[in-house]
Parts: structure tokens; C-alpha cells; sequence
């Protein structure tokens, strides 16, 4: 029997079998959890109907975390078709392309906009609406990556768009503590995503990781599935507001020596 038997959960950000999010689904499917996806728009939706099918998901609904009313008609539906939830997974974020090339200080007021609302603010408004439909002792999850802390070349207002995101995380987690709910986000290595494909220079990056980070290896989806079991199931029922990494040890070590000696 998995450790997540009779929980449900509701994931944001599965735009296909590359995407982070997809690795959770698995993880959480094998471990007994019933699952919900929500995707962002009308185009998506033959690529995420199969992929729910196979772990046995019917509740796929779309919605444009951009969109207030569309958060409320989700989780109207929410209610209605699926009634609580245990497990919220935001892994979502969004930029224009033209602000993840060049210097941060060329970021335009409306990229900083787009990518503080939808990669930042989302989370903070789905969690306020899951709140009617969380059981007790629920659990939410975001995504987050090393740019929030130190500057990474290109990742530009996506960085600045985390770090708010991870303050999200402290303070939500401060609010729904005493709720019994817990607050966290998983900081994972580079993985090539669409949304990664997006970062200029992201594949020298991601291939220049495995000589720098001290596991020798660039991450997976199952990788950061199998953390986010322990951040979302009774085996850390005593954590809440941390950023727990999944970066093959690439955050604990200052100037590394590029080589497998
Ligand atoms: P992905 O492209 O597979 O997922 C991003 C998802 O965000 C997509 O499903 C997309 O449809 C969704 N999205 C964008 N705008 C939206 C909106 N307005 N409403 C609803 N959904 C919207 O890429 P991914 O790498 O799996 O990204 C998932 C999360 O992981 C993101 O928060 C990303 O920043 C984070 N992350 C990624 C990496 C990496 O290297 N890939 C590393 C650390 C953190």
C-alpha cells in the first residue's frame, strides 16, 4: 500500500511527459494518490488527456493562472466533482522569451509584470482558493530554482520572480500553519523542459552541471517525484515555509574543480 493511499491531489503545470509536474503525477500515482490536473490553455488539452488517462484521471480542467475567474471556476469544479483535496502542486511559471536573454536591466515593465503574476502571484491565489476544499494537515508545493539566491546568466526576471516566490512560501506557510496546512517548494537542478528551452544558454548550462554539481549528474523528474512524496505525505509532517533542494548537491558547494577526478 503507497504512503499517499486515499489522498487526492491537484496539479498545475503538466504541459507534457518532460514536464516536472508529470514526474510528481507518477510519483504521487504510485503512491496511491488520486489525481486532478489543471492546464493552462485550450491547446494543451490533447497532449494532457492521455497522460492523466494513464494514471486514471478523469478531472482535467483548464485554467490560466493569469485569470482570476478562471481560479474561481476551477475550484468550483473542484468541489463539485472532486469535493477536498490534500496535495496542491503549482509547477508553473512563465516569462516572454525576450527577457531570458541579455541583461536583467533590459527586463521591461510589462515582462516583470507577466512573470511576477503568473510564476509568483498564482501560487499565493490558488492556495487562498484551495483553502474552502483543503482537509486537515493538506500539503502545497511549488517549484523554484537556484536563481532565486544567486545570479544566473540569463535567467534574469525569472530569478527575481522566484526569490518573491519563495518569500510566498515563508509567509503562506506562516498563515496556514496554524490551519494544520504546510507550505513548501522543491529548488531542482536544470531539467530540459519547455519552460527551460525558453532560458538563453540553458543547454551548455545543463550539460556543464554533472562536471560541477557533487553528485556528477544532472537531475530527473523522478528525482524531484520522489522528494516531493516526502514534502507532501506524513514524512515530513513536521516541515513547513522550506525550500528543500533536488540539485545533486550543485547549492552546497562554492568554486568546484570542473573534473570527474
Ligand atoms: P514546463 O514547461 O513543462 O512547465 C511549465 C508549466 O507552466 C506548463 O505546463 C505551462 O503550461 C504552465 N503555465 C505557464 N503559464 C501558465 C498560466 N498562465 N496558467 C497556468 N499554467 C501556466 O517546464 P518545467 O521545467 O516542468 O517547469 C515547471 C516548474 O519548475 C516551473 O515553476 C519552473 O520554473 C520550475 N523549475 C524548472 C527547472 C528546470 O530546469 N526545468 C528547474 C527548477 C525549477
Amino acid at each position: 500500500m503507497g504512503i499517499l493511499e486515499g489522498k487526492k491531489a491537484l496539479i498545475f503545470g503538466v504541459a507534457n511527459s518532460r514536464s516536472i509536474a508529470w514526474g510528481i503525477a507518477q510519483a504521487l500515482h504510485r503512491e496511491g494518490a488520486q489525481l486532478a490536473f489543471s492546464y493552462a490553455v485550450p491547446a494543451l488539452l490533447r497532449r494532457i488527456e492521455p497522460l492523466a488517462e494513464k494514471l486514471g484521471s478523469t478531472f482535467v480542467e483548464q485554467c490560466d493562472l493569469s485569470q482570476d475567474d478562471e481560479i474561481d471556476r476551477l475550484f468550483n469544479k473542484v468541489s463539485v466533482d472532486i469535493g477536498n483535496i490534500d496535495i496542491l502542486i503549482h509547477s508553473v511559471a512563465f516569462a516572454n522569451r525576450d527577457e531570458l536573454s541579455g541583461p536583467y536591466y533590459a527586463t521591461s515593465r510589462d515582462g516583470f509584470r507577466v512573470a511576477l503574476d503568473v510564476s509568483c502571484y498564482s501560487f499565493t491565489s490558488v492556495v487562498r482558493s484551495a483553502l474552502p476544499v483543503f482537509n486537515p494537515g493538506s500539503s502545497c508545493l511549488a517549484m523554484t530554482y537556484y536563481g532565486a539566491e544567486k545570479a544566473v546568466q540569463h535567467y534574469n526576471v525569472m530569478g527575481v520572480a522566484k526569490a518573491a516566490l519563495e518569500a510566498s512560501i515563508r509567509y503562506l506557510a506562516a498563515d496556514l500553519g496554524p490551519l494544520s496546512h504546510r507550505v513548501n517548494a522543491i529548488s531542482a537542478g536544470p531539467i530540459r523542459t519547455l519552460a527551460a528551452a525558453g532560458v538563453s544558454g540553458f543547454k551548455a548550462m545543463h550539460s556543464k552541471f554533472t562536471d560541477l554539481a557533487p553528485l556528477r549528474r544532472n537531475v530527473t523528474i523522478e528525482d524531484v517525484g520522489n522528494a516531493a512524496i516526502y514534502l507532501c505525505s506524513h514524512l515530513s509532517q513536521g516541515v513547513t515555509g522550506e525550500i528543500h533542494y533536488v540539485d545533486s548537491g550543485f547549492n552546497t558547494v562554492g568554486l568546484s574543480t570542473p573534473s570527474r577526478e
